[in-house]
């Protein structure tokens, strides 16, 4: 059955598509590791796959998880080509990989079929939570506001920052109530998430009339307003061949000089819009 034309064509194909695979994922984990999409001014690889070269988001996704999984633990490689293992499954399992664990998990899923590949990877994943909700419980009457009740999941860790913010806050909040800690935390947020958000302006903000904002790192709403009109809403990172990126979400006010090199926050020329990508593509690269 071996010697019949078309199984030896068929294997001959099969043979050079998982070599051809395997060169994609090492290209694709060098081109992510070295940051050569992002300096070509895509916000990311998986920006430049979906977008330029039309993979589906899906295939975008599982050929980067296989990819970083096989520059982490390159014998997978050999798996691939050999027909061991699938793309798809070293995929599906490569987030879960660790030193002491991946040769018993790669035996335990190689050959395997995929759903039931997902079954053991969703076993490593954390149970399914109580949905987040919020519910009223009263109805409340005038002048005093509605109550809500208010669920949701959480790791341990965080547990442990609440009953530690609890503890430092205790001798202003003595009972403790996590209504409390909760809106003190959600205000101060808010601050902050308002004062990193591009062309946001000052109205609708608790006023803080008389009180001049921390000098320093802090980007003044009115140079915010400028750069954002100037840059036009969209990251300024060009590439070397002169590509500008096209990312319009997610944007963040950059330095040119950085503020720690005395680099000011307050003249406009020092102050750009960059993506996410761009931003840290800049801080592990070098200026762009
Ligand atoms: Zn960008």
């Amino acid at each position: 059955m071996g010697t019949e034309p078309w199984r030896a064509s068929l294997e001959l194909r099969v043979g050079a598509e998982r070599r051809e695979t395997e060169r994609l994922l090492v290209l694709l984990g060098e081109i992510e590791s070295r940051g050569l999409a992002t300096a070509a001014g895509f916000p990311s690889l998986y920006a430049c796959l979906t977008g330029s070269l039309g993979f589906s988001e899906v295939d975008a996704v599982t050929k980067l998880k296989a990819a970083r999984a096989c520059r982490e633990f390159p014998a997978l490689r050999r798996l691939l080509r050999s027909g061991r293992i699938s793309m798809a499954t070293i995929s599906a399992i490569g987030p879960h990989l660790c030193r002491d664990n991946w040769k018993s998990l790669v035996r335990m899923t190689a050959g395997m079929p995929s759903a039931r590949v997902r079954r053991i990877v969703a076993s490593f994943s954390p149970r399914e939570e109580p949905r987040q909700s919020v519910r009223y419980t009263d109805p409340g009457e005038a002048p005093l506001p509605r109550r809500v009740e208010i669920a949701f999941g959480a790791r341990e860790d965080f547990l442990g920052r609440l009953e530690r913010a609890r503890a430092l806050l205790r001798s202003k909040y003595p009972s403790g109530r996590f209504e409390d800690i909760f809106d003190e935390a959600i205000e101060a947020l808010v601050e902050k998430a308002d004062r990193g958000s591009p062309g946001r302006p000052l109205e609708g903000r608790r006023a803080r009339i008389g009180v001049e904002r921390p000098k320093g790192r802090y980007v003044p709403q009115a140079v915010r307003r400028e750069v954002w009109r100037r840059d036009g809403g969209r990251c300024t990172y060009r590439a070397s061949d002169g590509t500008r990126c096209e990312e319009t979400t997610r944007l963040e006010f950059d330095h040119v000089m950085p503020f720690a090199l005395g680099g000011p926050s307050r003249d406009p020329d020092n102050i750009r819009l960059l993506c996410r990508g761009h931003n840290q593509f800049r801080l592990r690269h070098g200026n762009g």
